[in-house]
């Protein structure tokens, strides 16, 4: 699937050479606080003794989507997957203000619409700069893990390009719960990469700030599937069981027709059938209450966690195959 003479043999990161069968902690300058403390980007490289993709698993673009800085971080700590083949760059927090602050964002600014950056812009627009010049340009293929805003839980899910025959490819070793094709979004990584001819897999799974183990599992499940199908970790590293990867054809946001308070019926990642009742909103004085219903047969492949809502907030993100 990747081109040899595989880019592993000597990766270099800021002016830093790492060769095979050598790992290193790199730490790239982005910036300085107006105290003065420097702010840098952490990157593990873990090369193997021999050639093989390198691959760039990536945290915390977002600062506030927890999942994919646990998920990576127990990756990171778990000594069975030592890369033998191949190697692998490690971003765990890309955002660490955002992470610091509680938010998305990094300075105001979201990070995954600044690409391809500039060397002298904002502080996010360094990051994306930085981010493509010195690490994806390493890179044969990108897994980006986010998850869903805030109270809006993405059950875990792989998203792609559709003109991408390489990262359709990629979703399917991932093995996700489900799969879809999604939208290039104007200076986004996905794009930029995209640009650069780099497959990307975006992983979505839970919300912000709140963990939840099934989307941290399914995240670390995928990689590793990922890992071992490039020979990259130990074929004897073990992988719970595949899962049956729906691929949705199809997505819709259902939105709150009425504002008030949303008590949601149905398990999300659940399938549902046309006119099902998915959740209610009722006033606050007990005097009506709205049913939501399902437009089609198809998967929650999202739900709503927030008890008060506004109308034409999103309910449910329903997939259908
Ligand atoms: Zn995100």
């Amino acid at each position: 699937m990747f081109k040899t003479p595989f880019k592993n043999e000597v990766v270099e990161i800021r002016g830093q050479k790492i060769g095979l069968g050598q790992n290193k902690l790199i730490k790239i300058p982005v910036d300085r606080l107006p105290t003065g403390t420097l702010i840098e980007i952490p990157v593990y490289v873990f090369n193997g003794k021999k050639a093989g993709p390198t691959v760039l698993l990536q945290g915390g673009l977002h600062g506030d989507e927890v999942n994919s800085i646990e998920l990576i971080r127990r990756m990171l700590i778990d000594k069975n997957y030592k890369i033998q083949q191949g190697c692998v760059i490690v971003v765990p927090l890309l955002n660490v203000f955002g992470f610091l602050n509680l938010s998305r964002n990094m300075h105001g600014k979201d990070v995954n619409r600044s690409f391809p950056g500039s060397k002298k812009g904002s502080l996010a627009s360094r990051f994306a700069y930085y981010l493509m010049k010195e690490l994806v340009v390493n890179v044969d293929f990108a897994i980006d893990f986010h998850t869903g805003g805030a109270q809006r839980n993405n059950y875990p899910q792989i998203r792609y390009t559709d003109q991408d025959k390489k990262a359709i490819a990629l979703a399917e070793l991932f093995n996700a719960p489900f799969q879809f094709a999604s939208k290039l979004i104007p200076k986004s990584f996905r794009n930029e990469c995209f640009k650069n001819e780099i497959p990307v897999l975006v992983f979505e799974g839970g919300e912000s700030l709140r963990l939840d183990e099934l989307s941290i599992k399914e995240g670390i499940n995928g990689t590793l599937r990922v890992l071992k199908h490039f020979n990259m970790i130990s074929n004897t590293v073990k992988i719970e069981k595949q899962n049956t990867n729906i691929v949705i054809i199809k997505r819709q946001w259902i939105r709150a027709k009425s504002s008030g308070l949303f008590s949601l019926k149905v398990k999300n990642g659940s399938k549902v059938i046309k006119n099902q009742v998915l959740g209610h909103i009722m006033d606050t004085y007990g005097e009506t209450q709205l049913e939501v219903k399902a437009p089609y047969n198809g998967y929650i492949i999202a739900a709503n966690n927030f008890p008060i809502v506004n109308m034409g907030d999103a309910l449910f993100h329903l997939g259908k195959i």
